[in-house]
């Protein structure tokens, strides 16, 4: 590990212009090279099969390459058929210099079994492994199945985690997040080919097997063709290839890669933006809100004026504590359309004052040149529901007083249905009726719908000059319907909870508008609701980045994946920073199977010291690679 240090460190001297490299060891390989090829190649093989000691281990020992095998100790313990015994486990480490890693203790999928379960898992063939004298740093989750707080775990337990997610890893590489290249479908010219990319990129190239089989009949998959396996070796020697096991590519000091976007070391931030992308109309305010009623985009909501996070319910909640005139508020681009026939509109509210407190509050409105949509709560403490329409024609549900506190979260809901009902709830209590009730009974007179404009929502907040709030609201919802399903468990994500104090500053640039995230103590994330993505197809992200004052812990862009029901599915991580970064960076996302929506968060990680300004975000689908 020591001697491949200074290697590259040598590369270093000598791509910034020193003289006479100092010869070490095994220098005359790598001098051979491209002077800035610092790219690396790991072989891994997952699940301890038999043939990673029969097979394997003897043809690395005859290149002279070490490998990675990560097992599952459940195998050695209970004497599986065609699985690597404990003494094969420790010869493999002793005798042929293979790293040995953790892929949990029976296989087992993490993200399917309590939180509990899943550290027992982690926890026991680490136990394993060590009360066999091995050293175990690396762990691969089975199935690259992992979610936030599986990660966490494993962190305390191991130095680094290998994911499935197909790619090459760009240099410095991220421990947690290790891409990998699944060798099972792949031909002989496709390996060589991102053994060549790595070395054109600065690029690592993590290739994982399963087991090897000499019989030729053995289709192409979880058993790969020894032939074709012995010839990678080859290709590997050939290509002076530097091949390192999963830690010690870790501990590698390389240049950057140049495998993806580039470095632009030009400091001033909106002079490198790409002006063609869309601009940054920072689309996610109100960042766990959902709708059941979504079209593409048009949940994106932009912030205007002095609208700030704070604690909501679950993650972020908007706060509007500007009192003044001056419009500040959350703008639903297209408006979202209410179906004047029958709908329900939800959200969640923290007032800032008390109820004895003499405070206006309307919650939102719809076009001011037409009619009123609005939750109103007047100097007088008195809450109501107003639409009104056109001429005038207005609907008044008089809601029972409502007493204020500052501080808690109160669902507020009104629903309605054409020529039946209009009603208002408070924390799923009715307190406003007008038409009847499901005995039939009559409350107040219904005027006829079509006279009313109930066509959009144009702003929540303090919108214009009419409206003004002072609290926090979360969780907005228009549903065309007055029968709705909330979606009960569209929160249970786990990082949603995990930081209630996120706080991300918006500001304006020349191009738009800029979050900023100060990593601290805390978890802190923006991130987009529900986008509608088809399995099948390959999207690209882009954002433009300056990360600047780095000193710790990291920062991710991650993709929370949904089913239609928008029920969590597990996510995917795009890529991050652990260092100092200033220029537009663009990542590949593929959804997986029954992925039907999908969150994007931009976060920093707990403790991490830095400070992530994010701008001009897009999303677009791409022809497949
Ligand atoms: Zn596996």
């Amino acid at each position: 590990m020591k001697i491949k240090k200074i290697s590259c460190l040598i590369l270093i001297s000598l791509a910034i212009g020193l003289s006479q490299p100092i010869l070490f060891k095994n220098s005359q390989r790598l001098l051979a090279q491209n002077q800035t090829d610092c790219s690396q190649v790991t072989l891994a093989f997952d699940d301890g099969l038999e043939s990673v000691y029969s097979l394997a281990a003897p043809a690395l020992k005859a290149h002279g390459f070490p490998a990675t095998a990560y097992v599952y100790t459940q195998a050695q313990n209970e004497e599986y058929d065609g699985y690597l015994d404990w003494t094969e486990v420790v010869s493999l480490q002793n005798n042929f210099g293979l790293e040995i890693g953790s892929h949990g203790y029976s296989h087992g999928n993490l993200t399917e079994i309590s939180l509990a379960a899943a550290k027992n898992e982690l926890e026991r063939v680490k136990n394993d492994l060590i009360s066999h004298n091995i050293k175990v740093e690396s762990f691969a989750s089975p199935f690259g199945a992992y979610n936030y707080q599986v990660l966490k775990y494993a962190a305390g337990l191991y130095a680094s985690h290998r994911t499935a997610w197909s790619g090459l890893n760009n240099q410095p590489a991220e421990a947690y997040y290790l891409k990998a290249v699944a060798a099972d479908d792949l031909s002989l010219d496709q390996i060589k080919g991102l053994v060549n990319q790595a070395k054109q990129t600065n690029g690592w190239l993590i290739l994982y097997f399963h087991g090897l089989t000499e019989d030729p009949t053995v289709p192409k998959g979880y058993f790969y063709q020894f032939n074709d396996f012995q010839q990678i070796l080859d290709y590997l020697k050939n290509q002076n290839s530097k091949v390192v096991t999963v830690s010690a590519g870790l501990s590698a000091v390389c240049p950057a890669s140049t495998y993806g976007p580039n470095r632009v070391v030009n400091g001033d931030f909106e002079d490198n933006l790409n002006f063609n992308s869309a601009e940054l109309t920072w689309y996610s305010p109100l960042d766990d809100q959902e709708s059941i009623e979504k079209a593409p985009w048009g949940h994106s909501a932009e912030v205007v004026g002095d609208v700030s996070f704070v604690a909501g319910r679950n993650g972020n909640a908007v706060s509007f504590t500007d009192l003044s005139w001056s419009p500040d508020y959350i703008a639903l681009p297209a408006y979202q359309v209410i179906n004047p026939k029958q709908g329900a509109v939800v959200f969640w509210y923290q007032p800032n004052y008390d109820h004895t407190e003499n405070v206006e509050a309307r919650f939102f409105e719809a076009d001011a040149d037409c009619c009123e949509f609005e939750f109103n709560h007047d100097p007088a403490g008195f809450l109501y529901f107003k639409i009104e329409a056109l001429k005038n024609n207005a609907i008044i549900v008089p809601v029972s007083n409502y007493s204020w506190h500052k501080g808690e979260w109160v669902k507020l809901e009104v629903r309605w249905h054409e020529s039946d009902y209009m009603a208002v709830y408070v924390n799923d209590q009715q307190v406003g009726l007008l038409g009847r009730d499901n005995t039939g009974k009559i409350y107040g007179r219904l005027p006829d719908f079509t006279d009313h404009y109930l066509g959009s929502v144009l702003a929540i907040g303090s919108a214009g000059s009419r409206g003004k709030i002072n609290g926090a609201m979360d969780d907005f919802m228009i549903f065309k319907s007055a029968d709705y399903q909330l979606p009960s468990d569209a929160h249970q994500a786990d990082f949603w909870t995990k930081n209630p104090k996120t706080e991300v500053k918006i500001t304006n640039t020349s191009s738009g508008r800029t979050a900023q995230i100060i990593g601290g103590a805390d978890q802190k994330m923006i991130a987009t609701f529900g986008i509608p993505v088809q399995p099948g197809n390959t999207y690209e992200l882009s954002a433009a980045f300056k990360v600047t004052g780095y000193s710790a812990g990291d920062a991710s862009v991650w993709v929370a994946e949904f089913d239609q029901n928008y029920h969590y599915l597990g996510g995917q991580w795009l890529g991050g920073f652990t260092y100092d970064f200033i220029g537009r960076r663009y990542f590949r996302y593929t959804p997986n199977p029954n992925v039907n929506l999908a969150e994007i968060y931009f976060l920093t990680h707990e403790n991490a010291k830095m400070t992530m300004n994010i701008d001009d975000v897009e999303l677009k689908k791409i022809q497949q690679p």
